[in-house]
């Protein structure tokens, strides 16, 4: 608990020496020297950065350096002994945390105060019924909301230019008074304009409106003092420069500009509504309730932490004071940024560690280490585990093993072998006189999965049943009942399994396999059921940053190895121009007897447009480049049962080459499927575009994938793409669309069930997750359900700030 670096550093190089000579009574001075310049810079920088308490300390150890230096040899010892003497007080200045000012923690219940905090925005003075009514639409509901609508930039307005200097382009602030207002129209269809001519000592400009031109006509009287600011633009035909929506402010008649506020932010808001007016209901907030925020964390860590208070760190951003450092404004990076970035990310953190730990301490059923079922999986696999299979599967097997539910996430990249992993944490379950479900999210999914299941499992005499909505009659009966008497240990099946009404006589373990879906509501439902355990599998690798936050509930096991003697699959990427060419090798690889999928993106306006360019592409395709190849199409408007028959039939060989609009499945398994070409590649994600390609290669043939833009194709989005050419790490890949995309997108929509960050940035904020995740597990580790006194306030602004989002309120 290193408080200033500094004075850290001074000690590591005062103390060593200071002890050896003090070890042997400093008879062995003569041998002995000591860096004194070095140490005395040292003592200068730890001086300048210390903590108060050791500012004694240190300053009479500049004089003891300060003598040494000048070569007292007689006095060398008597100096030396008393240096060695300051070290007790200077270590005890680096780690106490020094009072931190800074911080003022709330004192007392916060319930009040986060009740007035969660009014409606119509209790701000600048806010009347229809303002509330545009606010609302645009999310900002309650008086909190507006305090954290933090400004997106702001505007250096403390230099004021004489108009004469004014640059066309550029953004400038400029003082002058109203010497004319005019208001005409301008343009072949006569469109309204006001015109209001402002002067200084030696120099005009004009200000142009096209809105509201009433309202700016009566506030603005010839006379009326100004100061403008907005960018610079050239003067029609010729004539003077001009300003159109200016942002103002009006001077009274004896009001100093300089005075004004100097750096001036900017809000997001509803389209019609000024920025001024944004402004002003936002800084009406802050004047009215910035104050009543509560500070709740605990004072070690906002001292650790080095953050401010609530109250001050909001005043700060809001109206930030004319000596502001405005780049670390602009870029989230003040003091002021950091304490309220720090603060969302410790309730966040603290939210998912609770339900971390209540889970983890949650009755639930422990499992032995197999020693039947799965050493005699092991024998009958035609291969060896990877190292990364081995370490997740001794990682669940733990899980298992423990009185408390699992709640893992297996992640790895498609082919990355998560489905024998499940098989073993199922068998263990089995072992142990429990059933597993294995859940996948279609029909076609489950089914693959049952036929790599029963295989392995059937030898070992564990039966297996196969449960989903193509299931029915006697054969659905059976099953049923089998799971409900507990005779049938084993069930794959869709997510429906576990959702509706089958009943299991002992589930031990669910199994989701979501694949690229993040259902965090899916988990939601399955720890209704009570305290099974969850193994929950992604295929999408998810850089941690994301990881840490979307799955924070979970711990996290990883495949990053895939099993060995794959060849990787080629990338190419193509203009349409070259089209032909990519045609050529898809007949190359079905005459070698094996099969392809070309994708289409899905065109989200309509449809029926998309379903009918693809019939048409079809029926091109097999009259032109592909004639002769037996083409198949599935599209987004069949029925769920009429695509798995064409996925079927394609996996049964019956298709050569399998024409898509909607993205196929993700888990789809044809390991003679070998090329597969998309289409309009620059309107996917690259995560997705990795998980497509993902569908070729699984067999022992090399996999090709083609990549098809468009000819006009710009360089940004060209060079997006070539990362899938170059890489085939998902992690690398991802990480790469995460930067580019943001979480939001990267995710897709907003089903991922991320929580809304108010102020932090996953992006921009890694550093502070994590030490926002550290402090909220430590904190924890001392109070782990928030029950002591200290806690109080944190548990109060807790569950004010999770409001029951992924199902956290049963903690609170
Ligand atoms: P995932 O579900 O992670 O995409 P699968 O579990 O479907 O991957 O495995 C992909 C293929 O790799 C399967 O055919 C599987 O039998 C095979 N496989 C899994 N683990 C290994 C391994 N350690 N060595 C060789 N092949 C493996
Ligand atoms: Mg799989």
């Amino acid at each position: 608990m290193t408080e200033s670096l500094p004075l850290a550093e001074l000690l590591r190089a005062l103390a060593p020496p200071l002890e050896y000579l003090a070890a042997e009574d400093f008879r062995r001075l003569e041998r002995t020297r000591l860096p004194l310049p070095a140490l005395a810079d040292r003592v200068a920088q730890a001086r300048a950065a210390g903590p108060p308490a050791a500012a004694a300390a240190l300053e009479e150890l500049e004089h003891i350096l300060a003598a040494l230096r000048r070569g007292a040899t007689d006095e060398q010892e008597a100096l030396l002994r008393r240096a060695h003497a300051l070290l007790p007080a200077l270590r005890a200045a680096a780690t106490a945390p020094s009072a931190w000012t800074e911080y003022r923690a709330v004192g007392g219940p916060v319930e009040p105060a986060l009740a007035a905090l969660a009014q409606p925005v119509d209790v701000v003075r600048a806010v009347g019924p229809k303002r509330a009514a545009d606010l609302a639409r645009f999310r900002l509901r309650t008086v909190e909301d507006l305090l954290y609508h933090l400004p997106f930039r702001y505007e250096d307005r403390r230099a004021l230019r004489p108009l004469a200097a004014l640059v066309v382009g550029e953004e400038a602030t400029a003082v002058g008074e109203v010497a004319r207002v005019h208001e005409g129209r301008m343009g072949r269809r006569g469109r309204p304009v006001l015109e209001v001519v402002l002067r200084d000592a030696d120099g005009m400009v004009v200000l142009v409106w096209f809105h509201q031109l009433t309202y700016f006509k009566r506030r603005l009287q010839v006379g009326q003092r100004l100061v403008v600011h907005g960018r610079v633009e050239a003067g029609l035909g010729g004539g003077a420069r001009r300003i159109i929506h200016p942002d103002l402010e009006l001077l009274a008649a004896d009001e100093d500009p300089a005075a004004r506020p100097g750096i001036v932010p900017v809000y997001e808001k509803p389209t019609e509504m000024h920025p001024g007016a944004m402004r002003r209901i936002v800084h009406a907030a802050v004047e009215a309730s910035a104050d009543r925020v509560p500070s709740t964390l605990p004072p070690a860590i906002a001292a650790r932490q080095r953050v401010v208070d609530l109250p001050r760190a909001l005043r700060h951003v809001h109206t930030p004071p004319a000596e502001a450092d405005l780049q670390a404004l602009g870029a989230s990076q003040s003091l002021a940024h950091r304490s309220l970035i720090f603060d969302e990310l410790f309730f966040l953190q603290l939210g998912l560690a609770l339900r971390r730990s209540v889970i983890g301490r949650e009755p639930g059923t422990a499992f032995p280490a197999s020693t039947r079922l799965v050493p005699a999986l092991r024998a009958r696999l035609p291969f060896r585990p990877t190292g990364a299979q081995e370490r997740a599967i001794g990682e669940i097997a733990a899980d298992l093993a423990a009185p408390h539910p699992m709640r893992r996430l297996l992640q790895g990249d498609v082919g990355s072998g998560k489905t024998v992993v499940a098989l073993a944490a199922a068998l263990t379950v089995v072992e142990a006189g429990h059933q597993a479900a294995i859940m996948a999210p279609t029909e076609l999914l489950a089914e693959q999965h049952f036929e790599t299941v029963r295989p392995l499992a059937e030898p070992l005499a564990v039966e297996t049943v196969l449960l989903t909505g193509a299931v029915k009659g006697r054969a659905r009966r059976a099953a049923l009942a089998g799971l409900a008497d507990g005779s049938i240990p084993l069930a794959v099946g869709t997510h429906a399994l576990i959702q509706e009404t089958v009943q299991f006589a002992r589930l031990g373990l669910a199994v989701v396999d979501e694949q690229h879906r993040f259902g965090v509501l899916q988990r939601a439902a399955l720890q209704q059921r009570g305290m099974v355990d969850v193994l929950v599998m992604s295929a999408t690798p998810i850089p941690r940053t994301l990881a840490m936050t979307l799955y924070g509930d979970l711990v996290v096991s990883t495949l990053d190895e895939l099993p060995p003697g794959r060849t990787p699959i080629t990338t190419e990427l193509c203009r349409e121009s070259r089209r032909e060419r990519v045609y050529a090798q898809l007949r190359e690889e079905v005459a070698a007897g094996h099969q392809a999928y070309i994708v289409y993106p899905l065109v989200e306006e309509s449809e029926k447009t998309d379903l009918r360019a693809a019939t048409t592409m079809v029926r091109e395709l097999a009259a032109g480049p592909l004639a002769g190849l037996r083409l198949a199409l599935v599209h987004g408007r069949m029925k769920a049962d009429e695509k798995d028959g064409v996925m079927r039939a394609f996996k049964a060989a019956e298709h050569d080459v399998l024409v898509s609009t909607t993205v196929i499945e993700v888990g789809i398994d044809v390991p003679n499927a070998t090329a597969i070409v998309i289409e309009h590649a620059e309107r996917f994600g690259l995560a997705q575009l990795h998980q497509l390609r993902g569908r070729v290669g699984r067999g022992r043939a090399p996999g090709r994938c083609f990549l098809l833009v468009p000819d006009w194709t710009g360089d940004e989005a060209y060079q997006r793409l070539r990362t899938l050419t170059e890489s085939t790490d998902g992690f690398r890949i991802a990480e790469v669309d995460l930067a580019l995309r943001g979480p939001g997108d990267f995710l897709g929509t907003r089903q991922a069930g991320l929580p809304d960050f108010r102020v932090a940035n996953l992006l921009r904020d890694t550093a502070l997750l994590r030490a926002a995740r550290d402090e909220a597990v430590a904190w924890l580790a001392e109070d782990p359900d928030l029950s002591r006194p200290e806690s109080a306030a944190i548990r109060a602004v807790l569950a004010h700030r999770w409001q029951g989002r992924l199902g956290l309120a049963k903690v609170g």
